[in-house]
C-alpha cells in the first residue's frame, strides 16, 4: 500500500505527532525504533554511491539513522527551520557548533548568564584553539553591539536564562550579527519551541538539550542543532560524521516521542508555573519572584511578544534572611522541608524539581562571580513539574512556614 504523504499547511500540534520519516513496509503507527549500528547495502555499486554521497540511503548510525532523522525532522518542523541535527547532549550540540562555524583566530560574543557548561566550553576549551570570545551583558544590547569585531562570526544567547530568567532581545542580536556578517545562535532549552520559536525573530540557529522538555520526563541526556538545510549540510554533517558526538538511536526515539506531548506540557506546566509564581510574590517569608510571566519582571513585555504570552515553568524566588549567615541556612530550609518535590539540579521534568543554585549548578562559581551573575545564597529555583498546584504549595510550605 502506497504510503500517505502528510499534507502541507500543518499546524505546530499536528507536526508534531506526525513530522517522522516514512513508515517501514510493517506500517507501524508508532515510529519504529531502528537500533542498528551499520545497514546492509543491496550492492556495492550502490554502496558507493551512497557513502560518495550521491545517494540518499542510511549507512552508519554514526551519522545516518530513521530513527534519528525522524526525531530531527520532528524537532525541525516544531521550530519552523529546514532541518536539525542531532547531538549526544546538550553540550555536544554546542560542541559541533563551535567546530563546524569556527576557526582560530575567529571571535565569539555570548552573554555572561549562559549556561555554566556553555560558558566554559566557549571561553576556555575554545580558547585553547585559538577562538577568542567576549561575555557581555544578557541584557544590554549595547554590550553586545560594542564587543562585535572585524572577525567576530558567532554570537550566542539564551533566552530566558537558568536562574533568574533575564530575557534578552533576539531581534535586535540578529540584526547586530548580521550587519557584522556573522550568525545568532539561541539556546531554547527554556522555552521550546512550543512557546519560543528564534527563528521568528532572526536566530539563525536553535541550540537544544533534548534532555530538558524535548523529552520532558527526565529519562535521556540528547541535544540538537537545528537551522537552514545548507548550514547544516555544509557545515555540521561533515563534523559529526569525523567527531562522531551523535545520539544514540534510542535516545532519539524517546526525545521523538516526548515531543508528541510537548505542547500540552509546557501549556499545563507554564500555567501552573505563573500560578506558584503570583503565590509566591505573595508569601510574607519571600523577597523577591524571578519569573517573566509576571508583571513585575523587569523585561516581562519582551518576554510576552517572544515567547508566546508565557512565562516558561521554571520559577525562582529569593528566601528573606535576617543576615547572611541566614541566607543559606534558610534556602536550605526550604529545600530540605519538601517531601514531594526533587532535590536535584535538572529541569524539564514531569515531576517538580527544587534547586539551590549557588550550592549545585554555581557552585563552582567563586561568590564574587555568583554575586556578579545574581545569584545569592538565599536563591531557590523551581521547575515545575506536572503535579497538582496544591500539593506543590503545601509541599513548599512545609518550609517557608517554620523558618524562624
Ligand atoms: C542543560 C542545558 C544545557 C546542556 O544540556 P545537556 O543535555 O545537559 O548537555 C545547555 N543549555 C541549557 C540552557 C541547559 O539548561
Amino acid at each position: 500500500m502506497p504510503e500517505k504523504k502528510l499534507p502541507a499547511g500543518l499546524h505546530l500540534e499536528t507536526l508534531a505527532v506526525r513530522a517522522a520519516v516514512d513508515k517501514s513496509q510493517y506500517g507501524e503507527n508508532s515510529e519504529a525504533l531502528y537500533l542498528t549500528s551499520s545497514f546492509t547495502q543491496p550492492d556495492s555499486a550502490t554502496a558507493a554511491r551512497r557513502f560518495a554521497g550521491e545517494e540518499e540511503g542510511y549507512i552508519y548510525s554514526r551519522f545516518t539513522n530513521p530513527t534519528t532523522a525522524s526525531m530531527e525532522k520532528r524537532l525541525a518542523a516544531l521550530e519552523g527551520m529546514e532541518d536539525a541535527i542531532a547531538t549526544s547532549s546538550g553540550m555536544s550540540a554546542i560542541l559541533l557548533l563551535c567546530m563546524g562555524l569556527l576557526k582560530a583566530g575567529d571571535h565569539v560574543v555570548c552573554s555572561r548568564s549562559v549556561f555554566g557548561s556553555t560558558i566554559k566550553l566557549i571561553g576556555t576549551e575554545f580558547g585553547k584553539f585559538g577562538v577568542e570570545s567576549s561575555f557581555v551583558s544578557q541584557i544590554d544590547v549595547g554590550e553586545w553591539k560594542a564587543a562585535i569585531k572585524p572577525n567576530t562570526k558567532l554570537l550566542f544567547a539564551e533566552t530566558p536564562t537558568n536562574p533568574l530568567a533575564d530575557v534578552c532581545d533576539i531581534r535586535a542580536l540578529a540584526d547586530i550579527a548580521h550587519n557584522a556578517g556573522a550568525l545568532l545562535a539561541v539556546d531554547n532549552c527554556f522555552c521550546s519551541p512550543a512557546l519560543q520559536q528564534p527563528v521568528k525573530f532572526g536566530a539563525d540557529i536553535v541550540v537544544h538539550s533534548g534532555t530538558k522538555y524535548l523529552d520532558g520526563q527526565g529519562r535521556v541526556v540528547a541535544g540538537a542543532l537545528v537551522g537552514g538545510e545548507q548550514l547544516i549540510a555544509d557545515k555540521f554533517i561533515p563534523v559529526m560524521r569525523s567527531a562522531g558526538m551523535s545520539l544514540s538511536p534510542f535516545n532519539a526515539w524517546v526525545v521523538l516521542k516526548g515531543m508528541e506531548t510537548l505542547g500540552i506540557r509546557m501549556e499545563a506546566q507554564s500555567q501552573r508555573a505563573l500560578e506558584l509564581a503570583k503565590w509566591l510574590e505573595g508569601h510574607p517569608k519571600i523577597e523577591r519572584v524571578y519569573y517573566p510571566g509576571l508583571k513585575s519582571h523587569p523585561q516581562h513585555e519582551l518576554a510576552m511578544a517572544q515567547q508566546s504570552g508565557r512565562g516558561g515553568a521554571v520559577v525562582s524566588f529569593d528566601i528573606k534572611a535576617a543576615d547572611a549567615d541566614h541566607a543559606r541556612k534558610n534556602a536550605f530550609h526550604v529545600v530540605d522541608s519538601t517531601q514531594l518535590l526533587s532535590v536535584t539540579a535538572n529541569l524539564g521534568d514531569v515531576k517538580t524539581i527544587i534547586t539551590h543554585p549557588a550550592s549545585t549548578s554555581h557552585g563552582r562559581l567563586t561568590e564574587q562571580q555568583r554575586l556578579a551573575a545574581g545569584i545569592r545564597q538565599n536563591l531557590v529555583r523551581v521547575a515545575v513539574g506536572l503535579e497538582h498546584l496544591e500539593d506543590l504549595k503545601a509541599d513548599l510550605l512545609r518550609g517557608l512556614d517554620t523558618l524562624n
